[in-house]
């Protein structure tokens, strides 16, 4: 059993106002390749989050007075301290969550990345003077932290998520409350532990752990004191989260659910397609928001890409996430590969046909990798995110019917789409309405751009110099009497 080269990385508690809070009450994280306890967490509740808002709000005033300079110095010591402990981080987060350490170490230099990223965008936080339209008066836009950020972030990405907004957030000036999954409370923790180490000042960024998301949620995003809420999760909760946050008229943005378009043309290099396929459909064994959710192949390579396809689904190794070479870890939980079997065989009935995979081993969190055809965008595993290891495939014939195929869902987060004809490329990508479009590349997300979806997958954009937007607020000084 591989240990932890730096134990101190390993927190139980939650972080509030730089200082580890316990409880009586303790909640068990399991790792979900075997089931076996690997941490007991004190379970903290709707009082700690009060707590840990008014530390926050306590924190803001001489946190946003610094210069960007000084925080960017600050976030990138962060930074230092999470590439020089990135196997621990990895190895926490496959632990607790399941995913293959490679993918988990590269998810701890992706959430880094964002530190890196905003510690420099910081310091570009432009205003803007505009001619006025009289001679007396001078009108200056000047660009302010919103104050008390809040966020609750889910468990397939336990480092990025949070790294990806606070990252952001504290470089525009504002502190960070941050409730992560229960599931994975360690990868949050540790962060919390190198944040301290790196020198960000008591109150700039806590960590409520505890498992009454609801309790806790409701303090998030009610509470007078948190001036933006932002979250990461399904499109169902996002909602019920944004209606609490209407009561204090919160700004907030949202990472929702996706349903992810895979369109290969006939003219697409088919080799490279079944690459970005299995990159887009089966990191994070599927659990992903970006993850391919439906592969729309033209009828001419329909048979070329799914022997492909199939062939090299078929080679992926599955198994516990640290052990080598595993390609494909467990889902996060027993209900979670409930769900996707459900899917699976619910297509099935209506007449889906099984190329690979598709059996449910009962004991386990372990969901073969799967692959249908003959599947149509009415299927429930089609209009559902599916967030397991599952492929689907739907034929089409022509440019026009695979753009109303893609946009036919309530979700608009990423699309994926493979052809060589320049023409196409430019029509085909303006008509999708998806947030984010990758054009023969199926890994697409990085700090320098911005992540974010449209309709039923959100609002907000996390990364690149947008990302900024979402924790700042634009103030307008207008100045009169200047003279005749
Ligand atoms: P996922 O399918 O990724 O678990 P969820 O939207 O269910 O997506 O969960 C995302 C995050 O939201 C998790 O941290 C979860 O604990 C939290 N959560 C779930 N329901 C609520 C709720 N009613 N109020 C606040 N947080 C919630």
């Amino acid at each position: 059993m591989k240990s932890l080269q730096d134990p101190a990385l390993m927190k139980t508690q939650s972080y509030i106002n730089g200082c580890w809070h316990s409880s009586s009450e303790h909640v068990a994280v399991s790792n979900p390749s075997d089931g076996h306890v690997i941490a007991r967490v004190d379970n903290a509740g709707a009082d700690e989050a009060v707590l840990a808002i008014v530390s926050a709000k306590a924190a803001l005033p001489s946190w946003s007075a610094k210069s960007a300079n000084e925080r960017g110095a600050l976030l990138l010591a962060w930074f230092d301290l999470i590439i020089a402990h990135q196997d621990d981080l990895a190895l926490l987060l496959t632990l607790e969550q399941g995913k293959p350490l490679k993918e988990a170490k590269g998810e701890i230099a992706y959430g880094a990345s964002f530190l890196q990223w905003f510690s420099e965008e910081g310091k570009r936080v432009y205003g803007d003077t505009i001619p006025a339209p009289s001679h007396d008066k001078r009108l200056v836009v000047i660009k302010q932290p919103v104050g008390v950020v809040a966020s609750i972030t889910p468990w397939n990405f336990p480092n990025a998520m949070i790294a990806r907004k606070a990252a952001a957030a504290l470089a525009s000036g504002c502190t960070f409350v941050v409730r992560p999954a229960i599931e994975t409370p360690l990868s949050a923790l540790a962060m919390a532990e190198l944040a301290d180490r790196a020198g960000i000042p008591a109150g700039v960024f806590n960590v409520v752990i505890g498992d009454d998301a609801p309790g806790i949620g409701r303090v998030l995003t009610e509470h007078p004191d948190v001036a933006k809420f932002t979250f990461t999760g399904s499109t169902a909760v996002g909602k019920i989260l944004l209606t609490q946050c209407a009561s204090t008229v919160k700004k907030v943005s949202m990472e929702l659910g996706g349903n992810a378009p895979f369109i290969v043309f006939d003219d697409a290099d088919i080799d490279a397609a079944v690459q970005g396929a299995i990159a887009s459909k089966f990191r994070n064994a599927g659990q992903t928001c970006v993850c391919s959710n439906r592969f729309l192949i033209q009828q001419g390579v329909a048979q070329q890409f799914t022997d492909k396809f199939v062939a090299a689904v078929a080679a992926l190794k599955s198994g516990d996430g640290v052990a080598d070479d595993v390609e494909l870890g467990p889902l996060i939980s027993a209900n979670a590969v409930t769900n996707v079997d459900r899917l699976v065989q619910d297509s099935l009935a209506q007449g889906a046909s099984l190329l690979l995979g598709g059996e449910r081993n009962n004991d386990s969190n372990f969901y073969p990798a799967t692959v249908l055809n003959n599947v149509t965008n009415e299927m429930p595993i089609a209009a559902n995110e599916i967030f397991g290891p599952v492929a689907p495939i739907i034929e089409f014939e022509t440019e026009a019917q695979a753009i109303a195929l893609a946009n036919d869902t309530e979700y608009g987060l990423a699309a994926y789409f493979y052809s060589r004809d320049i023409g196409r490329v430019w029509r085909v990508g303006e008509a999708l309405e998806f947030g984010m479009v990758g054009i023969n590349e199926g890994s697409i997300s990085n700090a320098a751009a911005p992540f974010g979806g449209m309709k039923q997958s959100g609002n907000g954009r996390e990364g690149s110099k947008y990302g900024l937007d979402d924790y700042l607020e634009i103030k307008y000084l207008c100045m009169g009497g200047l003279g005749d």
